[in-house]
């Protein structure tokens, strides 16, 4: 008879939990065969068919041997975040609400203009920033995303336009990590996500057409530029430490200037120096929208190579701030155009659906108690009936 410890041992026998390889980039499928005693090019041909041919199933890749895809099998597979819901918005702007591990939802957002497709892509379940004029802020924090679940986003919306059809047109041209959360605080997966964006057994996207976006974690941007060149945006929306401190909180721990210069070091050490970071500064009214703000931004910026992208305010339930005035933001625009910024205006899309920038909000199962906060505060505002 066994001793009652082993009868334990055996019918608690764990389900193996199996390593994902969607989110493993070239180098590290290639160490991961490797050790497996394989030949690297095996990460080739792996990474094709999951990124290139949408192929999920170990079964189908008939060009690895079936001794090899019975031993990857018995550890590894190629497991997807669940699509919950797709929304469309009457421009054509497409809301993905994804579900990970744990039950939390994200979301990405697919903005189709005339010359690209864009996909914003989520970097963690909320954020911890607390940008306060962010609804992504306000949900609170989960945790970060894995490689998988970052770069499985961009292989839902592949295959929700066919692309892994060969001869389809290649609908998502450009990504953005604009989507929740701050990427450069999840900088591993981020990274690892990104090389496989770029691969060219991948999604073969050009550096320029993926863009980092942060709102100031500086020392993770200056070591970003030792290990990608992607395009970088910088979340600046205001033109001195004094407000931005009030904006985005975490200017309190690395200021304006350092700021800049990490974005400037950036920059300069890409080997094309044509090339420009993006600022991005949301107007709010009566905020940072008045022209002694554009003004000094000019200054801020002077010795920055950008282009500067200014965005009106979106609002979302619960929010004190309210969108630019056109004036205001024509006028912001004019000062910084004439000190020979070149400025554009983000046009809001996907609004009917709550895709636009700052309004992500996912299904967040938030660690901080900054949600319940939220949601009493959202219960406080309901309108009081006023009886005559
Ligand atoms: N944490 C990163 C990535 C998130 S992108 C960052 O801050 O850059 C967030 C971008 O969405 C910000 O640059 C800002 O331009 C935009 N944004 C956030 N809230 C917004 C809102 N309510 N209206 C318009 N844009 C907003």
């Amino acid at each position: 008879m066994p001793k009652a410890a082993e009868v334990i041992a055996i019918d608690e026998q764990p389900q193996k939990v199996k390593i994902n390889l969607l989110g493993f980039s070239a180098s590290r499928l290639g160490d991961f065969f490797d050790e497996m005693g394989e030949k690297r090019f095996r990460a080739t041909q792996i990474i094709k068919w999951i990124h290139q041919m949408g192929e999920c199933d170990l079964d189908q890749m008939t060009n690895i041997s079936k001794d090899l895809r019975e031993r990857l099998k018995d550890i590894a597979e190629i497991k997807l975040p669940e699509v919950v819901s797709c929304q469309d918005s009457v421009d054509g702007t497409r809301k993905w609400l994804i579900r990970v591990d744990g039950g939390s939802c994200i979301e990405m957002v697919y903005i189709p203009e005339r010359e690209r497709g864009t996909l914003c892509v989520s970097s963690q379940i909320g954020c911890a920033l607390d940008c306060s004029f962010c609804a992504t802020g306000k949900q609170g924090f989960n945790r970060d995303l894995t490689a998988a679940e970052i770069i499985g986003q961009l292989w839902i919306a592949a295959d929700s336009f066919d692309q892994f059809d060969p001869k389809a047109k290649r609908r998502v041209t450009n990504v953005v990590m604009m989507g929740m959360g701050e990427p450069l605080m999840n900088f591993d997966n981020v990274v690892d996500a990104m090389s496989i964006m770029l691969e060219d057994n991948a999604y073969g996207l050009s550096k320029r057409r993926v863009t980092l976006s942060t709102a100031g974690v500086v020392p993770a941007l200056d070591k970003l530029s030792d290990v990608s060149d992607v395009s970088l945006a910088i979340s600046l929306h205001a033109p001195n430490d004094e407000l931005r401190n009030q904006l985005v909180p975490i200017n309190r721990k690395y200021p304006l200037v350092d700021f800049i210069e990490s974005a400037r070091n950036y920059i300069d050490k890409m080997p094309d120096n044509r090339r420009k970071a993006t600022v991005e500064y949301t107007l709010m009214d009566q905020v940072n929208d008045r022209t002694e703000h554009a003004r000094e931004l000019a200054v801020l910026l002077k010795d920055l190579p950008c282009k500067i992208n200014l965005i009106p305010f979106n609002p979302f339930p619960g929010t004190e701030y309210k969108r630019v005035s056109n004036t205001a933001l024509n006028r912001f625009r004019d000062i910084l155009a004439g000190e020979g910024y070149t400025v554009t205006v983000r046009t809001t899309r996907g609004d009917d659906i709550a895709a636009a920038c700052g309004q992500l909000a996912g299904e967040v199962n938030d660690r901080t108690k900054r949600q319940e906060r939220y949601k009493k505060k959202l219960d406080e505002a309901q309108p009081v009936r006023i009886i005559e």
